[in-house]
């Protein structure tokens, strides 16, 4: 999958993105990632790329014209028009049935705003969605963009070893992760599970299903409502509720 980023701090995406399973994944090819630098694209000798908004108030936004020229280079360089994101506390919060959705295109382009934000033209002529990571505000898109590449890349076949390190994860199937401990044994006189000591696979499975099931009724109840439960979740989820007991 190819990613392209425009943004006004090229060099910071590219330095995290290109470290850890997402750098081995551009190692590999199975993943391209692009920063562009928006100001490269200002028409203007300073450089400028962004002035005061309109009607007064405090801050700056950016301009249109660097922003549109950038995303017609990129344009060129994917050779077709690229879905483009917007990143924005306005716009849907992200989730992972999105980022699941998102992984299947081949490739996605996406804005980072940065000061108050963009000119809003360039939201009605040129972005397809805006995504928010959550109802806060930062100061740049670049944190954002990055949490998206991230959550959007693990899903591509590939990137991780298996598919099971994702499928397995909170909220992909809307259930939390069950607890995962590795060595020592014992730690500060507190063991690990003895059931994960005994090498009885389905046994494991067994207890990992019933504390995750267990945790997300503790900790996210919401989430249930999506979740695909057998009738043997369904059953283990009305006796925790019954006795009062959603488990540690
Ligand atoms: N004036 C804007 C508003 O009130 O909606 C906020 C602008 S914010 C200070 C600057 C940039 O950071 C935005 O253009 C956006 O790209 C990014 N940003 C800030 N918070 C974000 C969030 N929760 N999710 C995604 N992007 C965000």
């Amino acid at each position: 999958m190819r990613f392209d980023l425009m943004t006004l701090f090229p060099e910071s995406c590219m330095a995290v993105l290109g470290e850890s399973i997402l750098g081995r994944a551009q190692e590999r090819g199975i993943l391209e990632i692009y920063c562009h630098q928006i100001r490269d694209y200002t028409l203007n000798k300073q450089k400028q790329v962004d002035d005061y908004p309109y009607g007064g108030g405090m801050g700056m936004v950016m301009f249109c014209q660097p922003i549109a020229d950038c995303f017609k280079a990129v344009c060129a360089q994917v050779g077709h028009r690229p879905h483009l994101i917007y990143m924005s506390p306005q716009g849907r919060v992200l989730t992972q049935q999105r980022a699941r959705e998102l992984a299947q295109l081949p490739e996605l382009c996406i804005l980072c705003g940065h000061y108050e934000g963009v000119d809003e033209r360039v939201l009605e002529e040129l972005v397809d969605e805006q995504i928010s990571i959550g109802d806060y505000v930062l100061t740049g898109g670049e944190l954002p963009a990055m949490t998206l590449v991230d959550c959007v890349s693990r899903m591509i076949p590939g990137v991780l070893a298996d598919q099971v390190c994702f499928t397995e994860e909170s909220h992909f199937s809307s259930l939390l992760e069950y607890p995962q401990y590795t060595r020592p044994a014992v730690w500060e006189g507190r063991e690990v599970p003895e059931i994960l000591l005994s090498g009885h696979h389905a046994n494991i499975a067994k207890w990992r299903r019933e504390k995750s099931l267990e945790r997300t009724l503790r900790l996210r109840p919401d989430m249930l409502e999506q979740a695909d439960l057998s009738d043997q979740d369904r059953e283990y989820l009305a006796s925790l509720r019954s006795s009062g007991n959603t488990g540690s």
